[in-house]
């Protein structure tokens, strides 16, 4: 699985607009198999857990806040070269600069709001996968 799987995570500012489908649709049609996937929230000790290579960063308690502020949806996606792959998918982190038809060009609300997580590296990709599942929840093909 290593070098194949990404995590991803609908954010709760796309969930809230209804973009749950529309964003799964695009990663699906993208190449992108769906081989874990749940509805849940991050309670803010999860969130600083997930998040916590940025805790010395200004803007850390205020994604701990957006992040825990409502449902989200966690994926794992299997694809060759998942990580980059997903990556430009989803575009900049920051909409303003995320290239025309990315999804954060399309969904996103802000630098903070940007509707989508994708894992940044292979190694990250396997923690996080197993943050947010445990073995029995994903389906390998
Ligand atoms: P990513 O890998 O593209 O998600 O970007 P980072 O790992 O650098 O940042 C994690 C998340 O923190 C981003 O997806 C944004 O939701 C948020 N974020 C990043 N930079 C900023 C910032 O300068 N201000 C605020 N408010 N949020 C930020």
């Amino acid at each position: 699985m290593f070098g194949k799987i990404t995590l991803s995570i609908i954010k709760p500012d796309a969930v809230k607009k209804g973009y749950i489908v529309p964003i799964l649709s695009k990663i699906v049609h993208s190449g992108f198999h769906i081989i874990a996937l749940k509805m849940t929230e991050l309670s803010k000790t999860s969130a600083k857990k997930f998040y916590a290579e940025h805790k010395n960063k200004l803007f850390f308690e205020s994604l701990i806040k957006f992040m825990s502020s409502g449902p989200i949806v966690s994926v794992i996606l299997q694809k060759e070269n998942a990580v980059k792959d997903f990556r430009i998918l989803i575009g900049n982190t920051n909409p303003i600069h995320a290239k025309e038809g990315t999804i954060r060009n399309l969904y996103a609300s802000s630098l903070e709001k940007n509707a989508i997580h994708g894992s940044d590296n292979n190694q990250n990709a396997f923690e996080e996968s197993l943050f947010h599942f445990s073995n029995r929840e994903i389906f390998f093909k």
